[in-house]
């Protein structure tokens, strides 16, 4: 059976595209089990080498890999460019990755035990729609570094990013079978992954209620699981922050992505004193985001990725917004840039949009802004303003979330770790600490007697 895959900022084909089944699934989950005694006894320099390869194909395909992201989920071809740029860097970093991740010596009565750092077998990637290559090479990085095989399972409506990164994967000298791209339905092809009794882990990006499904489903073989869910971010504009800055960066923080982000600070907490002067900046900073054709060059924000989630994000937005932006008059997805003002309690504040809606929430003092910002399921972004560095600080340590930043409003970097408190998830992407994710530590005990 075949499926087509859309443009959302046109509604056109692009792609049509054979749907996997259990059977495609049960095949490469076969292939990849079939690879990993040669892929795991691979040298770590030879791996490096090839991982290097692959990320400087990325590099020499970063246009065609950008425009393929850009028209598949409808992201602004410049943001598009950005995250291929990342993708690349990811598998760069792995690559360096490999020969530093090693055991320890531990000395112990009777001799001397050492850890060694083994790979697990076959890993199931289930990654989401909104950042597709991205997310993908966020788990194939570490993964292939550590020796594992892997089967990528990309979401049907965004999955023509994973399979050129599988040819790609071919094209460097990954032997075949270390790379399985199978593209089918969530509740079919991810489904058997997570129960398959030859996978032994699957690192999952995508909502908390499948999340939820991931780790019942994971339960009966005790894969080992990894979760990167949603988020319910707040971005906390104390008095004496620059309210200029914050507030020029604010809409970037949910609008980014069409909100279409799990970091996406989607609430923002003002402090009452400055709250209608920083409501005035952030409605003017909202009107210069420019929503429009995702190939155009200037274009900040596209469209929604499909109806259905247009429809979703709708239904977060009762009566007349506090502001509210144009959006084109044209096929495609489109949902405004809507800010609007409202308590913790509710549903906008509560639940994650996963769209172009902002949340302006104010408080009264640094212990209310904490308790507004934890008092929430999820805990995985967030970003704190203020001049002053010893409250960032004590700010910092009170949020229950993986991933802050003060007086900036991004979350994501190679280099450090990435990951959710709470409902937002467990384990840890990106950095070293990933690689703690497809490795299990071994400890074998030498004996010096005798
Ligand atoms: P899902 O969690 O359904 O999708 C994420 C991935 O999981 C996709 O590859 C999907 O496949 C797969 N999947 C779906 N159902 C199952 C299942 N039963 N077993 C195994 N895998 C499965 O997200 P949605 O696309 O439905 O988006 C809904 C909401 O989730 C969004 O509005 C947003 O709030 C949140 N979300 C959060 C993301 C994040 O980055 N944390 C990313 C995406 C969504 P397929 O789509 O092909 O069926």
């Amino acid at each position: 059976m075949t499926f087509t895959v859309l443009n959302p900022a046109t509604e056109l084909p692009i792609a049509e595209l054979e749907q996997a089944g259990v059977e495609e699934a049960d095949a490469a989950v076969a292939w990849a089990k079939a690879a990993y005694p040669s892929w795991s006894a691979v040298a770590p320099g030879d791996r490096a080498r090839l991982l290097r390869r692959l990320a400087t194909l990325v590099e020499e395909n970063a246009e065609e890999l950008a425009r393929i992201e850009s028209e598949n989920v409808g992201k602004p071809i410049s943001g598009a460019r950005g995250e291929i740029g990342m993708v690349a860097q990811v598998f760069h970093f792995y690559a360096g990755a490999i020969d530093k991740h090693v055991g320890e010596t531990i000395p112990v009565a009777g001799g001397v035990a050492a850890t060694f750092r083994e790979p697990l077998g076959v890993v199931g990637l289930i990654v989401p729609w909104n950042f597709p290559a991205n997310i993908a090479s966020w788990k194939l990085g570490p993964a292939l570094a550590c020796g594992n095989t892997v089967v990528l399972k990309p979401a049907e409506l965004t999955p023509l990013s994973a399979l050129r990164l599988g040819e790609l994967c071919l094209e460097a000298g990954v032997p075949e079978g270390v790379v399985n791209v199978v593209v089918g339905k969530g509740s079919v092809v991810g489904q058997r992954l997570i129960e398959h009794p030859d996978v032994a882990k699957i690192a999952f990006t995508g909502s908390t209620e499948v999340g939820r499904l991931v780790m019942q489903g994971a339960a009966g073989t005790i894969k080992r699981v990894t979760l990167e869910l949603g988020g319910k971010s707040a971005n906390v504009i104390f008095e004496d922050a620059d309210l200029e800055r914050a507030a020029a960066a604010a809409p970037y923080s949910v609008f980014d992505n069409a909100g279409q982000d799990c970091c996406a600070r989607s609430r923002i907490l003002v402090q009452r004193s400055v709250y209608d002067r920083f409501l005035g900046l952030l409605i003017d900073a909202t009107r210069d985001v420019k929503v429009g054709d995702p190939a155009d060059e200037e274009t900040e924000m596209g469209p929604l990725v499909s109806a259905a989630q247009r429809e979703t994000v709708a239904s977060f937005v009762d009566g007349e917004p506090t502001y509210r932006g144009d959006i084109p008059d044209a096929p495609g997805y489109w949902y405004p840039c809507t800010v609007v003002e409202a308590s913790n309690d509710d549903r906008v504040a509560r639940e994650e949009v996963f769209g172009p809606v902002a949340a302006v929430i104010p408080f009264e003092d640094e212990a209310d802004a904490i308790r507004i910002s934890n008092d929430t399921p999820y805990g995985l972004s967030g970003s704190i303003w203020t001049r002053d560095g010893s409250r960032a600080l004590r700010v910092a340590r009170a949020t229950e979330a993986g991933v802050l930043s003060v007086n900036a409003n991004t979350s994501v970097r190679v280099q450090t770790p990435f990951g959710g408190f709470k409902q937002s998830g467990f384990g840890r992407e990106l950095g070293m600490h990933a690689l703690d994710g497809y490795s299990e530590v071994k400890s074998v005990f030498i004996s010096t007697e005798g």
